[in-house]
Order: structure tokens, then sequence, then C-alpha cells
């Protein structure tokens, strides 16, 4: 479950992880308020408004911006709210901004130069380890950082048994070329953040940048925060941060019904019992030449209910051409899974308008294929895998 940057922030300051200091506003009247009691709380005359949607390169897009006084405050959070961001991890529609974090102006002159560093701490599923990645190269996009100089991001692994050790956390604050209080600035939130992440089950985080302020205290400017989803039902504080408008409006009603699904750019709809299958025939559709609109796990009960609710969340996408069903009858049998289509079917009526195809194989395969034939619906069956996708190539020709 990801979450938006002022959640991400108010986590990792409950375990004591330094963090430039926000408060959420819906409205242009709350970011004024917001504002005040900001400066009134840290003395800050410059705040920064921030776009609040699960999508990174925020900045890129126009959605952070720097006010340095409290009418610009009110200006441009009243641009920001309602608008619709594009960013280059958004899709060309961009996401609609419902409400914006007023944070403190952290890049205040001092000393010396505010610098931006990169750091991450997620699961290396090579080695089965946690790992911390960290770069000098702050701010920028990461991405681009590690295709043109690869050299300087850096990666630290983390033995589960010692869990990060004091040597680790200073050699992360050597290699980002610190010094003196920064130094011990940067062991300290290395510590913290590593702690963090274990602490709240999450599965990534992800801090760019992270600021050497010019008086060198070392926070976190930006979080982006993912919760494994596996851990929510003990974590019903967290759970409780989920925000839907930021999902898909198709996926989170299939999770409500208890659906797997996941949306595609394809035109061919697939309906599957169990995750392996699902992209066993993915890659099936893929290889006959399609392109697949799903990926659609109905588990281990596709009854005549489940089937039905699975057509209804199917057939919301436009773009479909034709179904596959392919099922594979182990508990389950064939049969009734057979029952389930040709019911499901008859109760949608006019609803389905495109061909379907069902392989089903295992527990009476053969009577299930007796029913589909019989049941004088626009269903083709298939008993082998290839021959269902060369029917799906049929249809769509
Ligand atoms: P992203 O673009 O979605 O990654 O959003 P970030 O939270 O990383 O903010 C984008 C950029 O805004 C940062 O890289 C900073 O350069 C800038 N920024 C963030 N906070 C401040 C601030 O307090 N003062 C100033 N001047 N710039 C800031
Ligand atoms: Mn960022």
């Amino acid at each position: 479950m990801n979450l938006h940057e002022y959640q991400g922030k108010e986590i990792l300051s409950s375990f004591g992880v330094r963090v430039q200091r926000g408060i959420v506003a819906q409205t242009a009247d709350e970011a004024l308020a917001a504002a005040k009691k900001l400066t009134e709380e840290t003395g800050t005359g410059w705040h920064v408004i921030k776009a609040q949607v699960h999508a990174g390169g925020r900045g890129k897009g126009g959605g952070v911006k720097l006010a340095k006084n409290l009418d610009e405050v009110r200006e441009i959070a009243d641009q920001i709210i309602g608008m619709n961001l594009i960013t280059p991890q958004t899709s060309a529609e961009g996401k609609k901004v419902h409400q914006v974090l007023i944070a403190e102006d952290v890049y205040y002159p001092g000393d010396s130069e505010p610098e931006e560093y990169y750091m991450s701490v997620l699961l290396n599923r090579g080695t089965g380890r946690n790992m911390i990645m960290y770069s000098t190269e702050g701010g920028m996009d990461i991405e681009a950082v590690a295709e043109e100089t690869p050299h300087l991001i850096f990666t630290e692994e983390i033995d589960p048994a010692t869990g990060l050790l004091p040597f680790q956390a200073r050699k992360v604050a050597f290699n980002l070329g610190l010094s003196g209080a920064a130094f011990k600035e940067m062991t300290k939130f290395v510590t913290a953040l590593y702690k963090a992440y274990t602490d709240s089950d999450s599965s990534l985080f992800e801090i760019n940048p992270v600021l050497k302020t010019s008086d060198d205290k070392i926070m976190a400017v930006d979080a982006k925060v993912t919760i494994d989803d596996n851990a929510l039902f003990r974590r019903k504080d967290y759970a409780a941060m989920r925000d839907v408008r930021e999902e898909n409006p198709v996926e989170v009603e299939a999770k409500e019904v208890g659906l797997n699904y996941v949306d595609l750019d394809g035109y061919v709809v697939f309906m599957v019992n169990g995750a392996g299958l699902s992209i066993a025939t993915m890659d099936l559709i893929k290889m006959a030449g399609g392109e697949p609109a799903n990926f659609l796990d109905v588990g281990g009960t596709a009854d005549a209910k489940r089937v039905e609710e699975a057509f209804r969340i199917i057939l919301k996408d436009p773009n479909v051409k034709a179904i596959l069903i392919n099922i594979f009858g182990g508990i389950v049998r064939c049969d009734r899974v057979a029952q389930g289509v040709v019911d499901a079917y008859k109760n949608m009526g006019d609803a389905i308008n495109v061909p379907i195809i069902v392989r089903l194989q295992g527990t009476n395969a053969d009577l299930a294929k007796e029913l589909i034939d019989n049941s004088g619906l626009d269903v083709q069956s298939a008993v082998q895998f290839q021959e269902a996708a060369d029917k799906v190539q049929t249809v769509l020709a």
C-alpha cells in the first residue's frame, strides 16, 4: 500500500527520523492557517507547497512551489489544489490533487550550501536481505543517475540476524563525503531510518532528497513509503491511511469482492484460477500475438456468483475484444466452473457482447466441455492450452 508524502513523514517522524516539518491542507484557508502555525513553531518565513498525490516527479510537473509570504501561500495552494498534475510518473491525463502539504522552507542560507542526497531502503530479492541504497546525486531522477553514473550509487546490505551495525551507518556517512557534525547526524539518520523501515512493516522507503541543511542537520525532505500489504492486518493505524482516490477504481472494486485483479493495457481479458496459471496464460496470449487486458485470479472457488462478479468487473474495460477463461480443476471441479460460466452468462443477458473461450482441464473436464458445448451460448470450449490461444486469435481476426 502506497502512502502520501505527509503520511510517510508522519511514520518516519514517529521513529525519530528528522523530517521537514509540514501540515496537510485541503483548502487555501487551511493552507494559510498551516503556514501561520509553522511560522510560530519553526520561525520559518518561507514555505513550500507540495501536491499530495501518489506519484513522484511532482516538482517537474509544477506540483512543488516555494511561497515567500502568506499571500503567495494562499495563491499557490489555491492553484495546486484541484489541479490535474502531470508528472513523468503519472499517465498522460495526470492525477487530480485533493490536498497539499504546507512545509517549512529548509533550504535557508547559512555557513555551507544545502546538499541533497538520495536514500532508499528495500529488499534485495536476489540475496533475501534488506539494503540501503544511497547516492550523493540526490534531488534528481535516480533512474538517470543509475543509467549515466552508476558508480555514484552505493548499496549497504543488512544481515537480518544482527540488524544494521554501527560501522555500516558510519560507512554511509563516509561515502556521502560528510564530516564533523553532519557525519554524526547522518549516522543517526540512517540508524533511525532503518529501524523505522523494519518496525513499520514497510516494503519500500525512498527519500529523495535527504537534505543536509546549511547548519548541518540531516532530514527527509521527501518520503515515498510503501507498507507491505500482508502486514496491514496488524497495522490498523497504517491501514487507515489508505487513500482509495489514488488507486485504480476497478482494482479497488475487485479487491472488495475478493478477486485478485490488475488492470493492464491490452484487449484480451482472462479469468484464471491461481496466480501461476494466470502468469502462464498471459505469456500464452502474448506469444499468440495478443495483448492481455488484465490479470485476474478468481481463486479456488470459481462458482457462478464469483464468475459473475468477475464478468462485471472485466466488462468495465471498453477495450475488451475477447474473454479467455482458463481453469485448472484440481480441488475445484471443472463442471462446477462450467456451470458457473453458463449461469453467469444467462444472468447477465446482453451485458456480455464479446466472444468467450473457455479452457477447462482437470477433474471432470469432459463433463464441463459437454456442458459448455450444449449450452447454446456464444461460448467456445477448448481442452488444450494452445487450442484456446488459437481460438482467441481466430475470434480476433
Ligand atoms: P518530487 O518532485 O515529487 O520528488 O518532490 P520533492 O518533495 O522531492 O520536491 C521536489 C524539489 O522541491 C526538491 O528536490 C527540492 O529541490 C525542492 N524543495 C523541497 N522542499 C524545499 C524547501 O523547503 N525549500 C526549497 N527552496 N526547495 C524545496
Ligand atoms: Mn522527491
